[in-house]
């Protein structure tokens, strides 16, 4: 499938899908029309409601009469006219609600190959816990773990650099800071975040396996 990541605000990324003619957390409108170039939109899909990801959907709305805005409803999105749930399916994607940095955080996944998860996994790093809990990210991130490691995965900022350095400091790892995709296969085994289960990771921030050794991690990535 056809991905166009489009740079956004300072770190933030909308991705257009042309042949579906969506575009995914659209957090200004600017940079979206001039990609655009005179294509057209048929819906946007909101991962979440943070307003440096659904920022740019009023004004896209007035740009495409009749666009469909999606999101899962459970907080506000002005101008949201559509919702998804957890399980849904349409054009070949697959809604999951993973839940974590915000309660309404869904993924769109493509079991063709593709997954946008908005602010829930980063390249080597996950989302900060706004509304839910450890336990529910820590649930949210194994669902992406577990699937296919060739799913190529679009994430809602690039913070590869921070993320990488920070993971350095447990992990011994050759991994760049690349910009977005990265495959699910390599984030299990790079992601510091989908390797609570770890022993050895485990005691090296003095926990044990589990949700209780993702709550240490994302303290010590808070204060880094
Ligand atoms: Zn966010």
């Amino acid at each position: 499938m056809n991905v166009v990541a489009i740079p956004c605000l300072i770190d933030n990324y909308a991705y257009w899908l042309p042949e579906l003619g969506v575009v995914i957390d659209p957090s200004e409108a600017g940079p979206v029309l001039d990609r655009l170039d005179g294509a057209s939109l048929t819906a946007v899909w909101c991962t979440h409601h943070h307003w440096d990801h659904v920022g740019g959907v009023v004004e896209l709305a007035s740009c495409f009469p009749g666009l469909k805005v999606c999101g899962s409803g459970r907080r506000p999105i002005e101008g949201l006219t559509h919702t998804f749930a957890d399980g849904d399916e349409l054009d070949g994607m697959r809604i999951m609600a993973v839940p974590g940095h915000t309660l309404d955080a869904l993924a769109f996944y493509f079991p063709e190959g593709e997954v946008f998860v908005g602010d829930t996994m980063f390249a080597m790093g996950c989302g900060r816990l706004f509304e839910g809990d450890a336990e529910m990210m820590y649930t949210s991130l194994a669902r992406l773990a577990a699937l296919p490691a060739a799913t190529r995965a679009w994430f809602g900022h690039d913070y590869a650099a921070k993320n990488l350095a920070f993971t350095k400091t447990l992990l011994t790892t050759d991994r760049q800071p690349l910009p977005p995709p990265a495959t699910m296969g390599l984030e299990v085994q790079t992601n510091l975040f989908l390797r609570c289960d770890d022993a050895h990771l485990a005691a090296m921030v003095g926990s044990v396996p589990g949700v209780a050794t993702f709550a240490a991690l994302r303290r010590r990535r808070d204060q880094f």
